[in-house]
């Protein structure tokens, strides 16, 4: 078990989480990012990131992830890859259990992002990664001239729909509705592509396949009709779930298990902040959640300032 007690443990290390390593390690407190899977979180599987204001043409969710990682460790922000298993706030100093080891802070910042939610048609999870799929970034290539659908009508099914263009020869996106909430313009955008077709007010109940995907049946919700729909690939996009498990009865979440928060990201439970995806909040991208993690370290660095006198 590690003695050190940090300044700031932070639990994600997606944007919010870097941002928050970036300012904690700039005030020069010392900060830890703890990470389970792929620094940048969601946003390192976003193909183009359009709307992050300054970022450069073409400016992809792993590229952009990877200067902000690098940026908080030349400020000199720790990194380590671990899981967390379970947390005791209860103290003035926090303590974050991890699969490998334990670590200690005054402060903890908590972004662990969001993570994709299922869809819930049968075979789904049989057929995942053998045709089903909920990164683009990730899997896109494997469908070079391939036929495949997407699911959902936010942001996320219609962005990557219009990624996927660039490697399949037809992308179909099957939405429950026929008004979008995704952004007017990425639909106007997909409206106009030539590879991209609708089916909508429809959903998938099934996927088929016995190995590989080969193919979905689609029901429309007005008339009933169920039709087979023969892709390679399906793309589920049908929105996200705060990663708060760990932190269940530990500090309060609200009914759909996103954490609440003042202005200055500080939760219910004094020293322990929260910031991006994970958050009650309006808007959920990269630039709200760097914009939570900032603050969240400056929250973090006046609390820690006032109750141990640094
Ligand atoms: P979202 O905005 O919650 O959209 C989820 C979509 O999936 C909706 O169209 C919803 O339909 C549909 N859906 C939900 N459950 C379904 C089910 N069981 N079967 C079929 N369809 C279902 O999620 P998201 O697109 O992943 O975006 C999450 C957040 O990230 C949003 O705040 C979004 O703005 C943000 N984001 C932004 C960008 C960007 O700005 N470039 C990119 C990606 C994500 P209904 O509309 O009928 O409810």
């Amino acid at each position: 078990m590690s003695e050190r007690i940090y300044d700031i443990v932070i639990i994600g290390g997606g944007p919010a989480g870097l941002s928050a390593g970036l300012y904690g390690s700039r005030s020069k407190l010392d900060v830890l990012v703890i990470e389970k899977g792929v620094f940048g979180g969601q946003a390192a599987t976003t193909a183009e990131l359009e709307n992050y204001p300054g970022s450069i043409e073409n400016c992809t969710g792993p590229a952009l992830s990877e200067r902000m990682k690098h940026q908080a460790e030349e400020f000199g922000t720790s990194f380590v890859y671990d899981e967390v298993v379970d947390v005791d706030f209860s103290g003035d100093i926090k303590v974050v259990k991890c699969k490998e080891a334990e670590y200690k802070g005054k402060a903890v910042i908590i972004a662990t992002g969001a993570a994709p939610r299922l869809a819930g048609f049968k075979g789904e999870n049989e057929l995942r990664g053998r045709g089903v799929s909920y990164c683009a970034t990730c899997d896109a290539d494997f469908f070079e001239g391939l036929d495949v659908a997407v699911i959902g009508g936010g942001d996320s099914a219609i962005t990557e729909a219009l990624y996927l263009t660039k490697f399949a020869e037809t992308v179909t996106i099957i939405h429950r509705r026929d008004s979008f909430r995704a952004a007017k313009s990425l639909v106007e955008k997909a409206m106009n592509h030539p590879k991209i077709k609708f089916i909508l007010n429809s959903v998938v109940d099934e996927a088929k396949g016995d190995e590989i995907l080969e193919g979905l049946v689609v029901r429309n919700l007005q008339t009933g009709e169920v039709s087979e729909v023969a892709v390679n690939g399906v793309f589920v996009f049908v929105g996200l779930d705060p990663i708060t498990k760990v932190f269940e009865g530990k500090i309060a979440l609200d009914e759909k298990g996103y954490i609440p928060t003042d202005d200055e990201m500080r939760t219910n439970v004094e020293g322990i902040f929260a910031a991006g995806d994970v958050r009650v909040k309006m808007l959920r991208q990269v630039i709200t959640a760097a914009a939570d993690g900032a603050i969240a370290a400056i929250a973090a660095e006046e609390y820690i300032n006032e109750k141990f006198n640094k």
